[in-house]
């Protein structure tokens, strides 16, 4: 086991849940991060290396405590994956105030929150943060307007974050996944919207939770170290389409 670690947030399913067990695999300990308690200790059961810490990313004293945390147990904290992220598939004008708001507090003030607590750490490191956007973020659709607004925010604190922070040897780069069959997915995409996205990917399918996770933890690591500010697409071929989004 490497002495390096990994904070992942949204870690007791899906991408999170893959990126953990990569990151496990390549030696790396892994504070695993996820505002439901009960799925996360499951999850983390039998992981050797994983530290399950339960936290709502969108609420600054919780996310300041965990920190706290995890950098006590762990002594440092060598990358950030800001993945926790929620879905809502509707138009502006079907979209109420508080669920434009429930979007935007975790996908997008949890991202700010967790950076700015974990910065410190990282810097002491020359550390990496990955933020998981998507490709709902490069485009704009008929549907989604929060949920992509979110995403495409996500990409320009991205930026910001590597404009800021390589004078300290921290790198910040982005991961805008196509449509992976996790909970998430499950729950907006319409057999219309499965349909249309197997049409418009020129790799025909969706993607796999690991595929995902392998580019995030290739990121964070020392192989992409003179890559920043970036933001990948692993999306099967669907950005370089121009097809719009279903
Ligand atoms: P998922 O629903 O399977 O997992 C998300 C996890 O985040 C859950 O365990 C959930 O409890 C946790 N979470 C949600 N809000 C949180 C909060 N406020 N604090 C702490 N934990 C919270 O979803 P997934 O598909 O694995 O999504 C992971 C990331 O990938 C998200 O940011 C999502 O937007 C992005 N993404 C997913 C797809 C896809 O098709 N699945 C496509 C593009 C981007």
């Amino acid at each position: 086991m490497t002495e390096k670690t990994a904070l992942v947030t949204g870690a007791a399913r899906g991408i999170g849940l893959a990126t953990t067990q990569l990151f496990l695999k390549e030696g790396r300990r892994v504070a695993m991060i996820d505002r439901d308690a009960e799925a996360l200790h499951q999850s983390a059961e039998g992981l050797e290396g994983a530290l399950p810490v339960a936290c709502d990313v969108s609420d600054p004293d919780q996310v300041a405590a965990m920190t706290r945390q995890v950098a006590g147990e762990f002594g440092r904290i060598d990358a950030l994956v800001n993945n926790a992220g929620v879905a809502d598939f509707r138009p502006l004008e079907e979209t109420d105030f508080a669920t434009w708001r429930q979007v935007m507090a975790t996908n997008l003030d949890g991202v700010f929150l967790m950076s700015q607590a974990a910065i410190p750490h990282l810097k002491t490191v020359r550390g990496a943060i990955v933020n998981v956007a998507s490709i709902s973020g490069l485009r704009a659709s008929t549907l989604r307007v929060a949920y992509g607004t979110s995403k495409a925010a996500v990409i320009h604190l991205t930026r910001q974050q590597a404009a800021e922070l390589g004078d300290h040897g921290v790198r910040a780069n982005c991961v805008a996944p196509g449509p992976v069959d996790t909970k998430l997915a499950l729950a907006v995409h319409t057999p219309q919207i499965r349909a249309a996205y197997h049409d418009a990917i020129p790799l025909n399918r969706y993607g796999q939770e690991a595929e995902i996770a392998e580019v995030i933890v290739f990121l964070c690591s020392d192989r992409a170290s003179y890559v920043t500010g970036q933001t990948i697409a692993s999306d099967g071929g669907f950005d370089a389409t121009g097809v719009g989004l279903p």
